[in-house]
């Protein structure tokens, strides 16, 4: 379990200095089905590619188990100038919260 504090301090790339932050999870918005990502994976779907798509799930996990963890990016706004940034780094937790 990884927690949080609502505010931080860290440096903001607008004002060029430190400043105090209201921290936020970034979600990402729901995924465009007609992107062009999403057409060329459906096309390898339907016609196949190689051995894709895989049929034995442990086949592409090569024996590993899947991570429990998810990586999560947060999103700090400024509250001098109001505007928000990304870490470049971001958490990996199984559990998070932002209190
Ligand atoms: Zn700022």
């Amino acid at each position: 379990m990884v927690n949080i504090p609502k505010t931080i301090r860290r440096h903001c790339p607008h004002c060029n200095s430190h400043q105090e932050m209201r921290v936020k999870e970034d979600t990402k918005g729901r995924a465009s089905a007609m992107k062009k990502k999403h057409r060329k994976r459906q096309r390898k779907i339907e016609k196949g590619y190689g051995s894709f798509p895989y049929e034995d799930p442990s086949h592409r996990s090569r024996g590993r188990k899947n991570p429990t963890s998810e990586k999560k990016d947060l999103k700090l706004e400024c509250k001098e100038c109001g505007k928000a940034h990304k870490p470049r780094k971001p958490i990996r937790a199984a559990k998070f919260s932002i209190e």
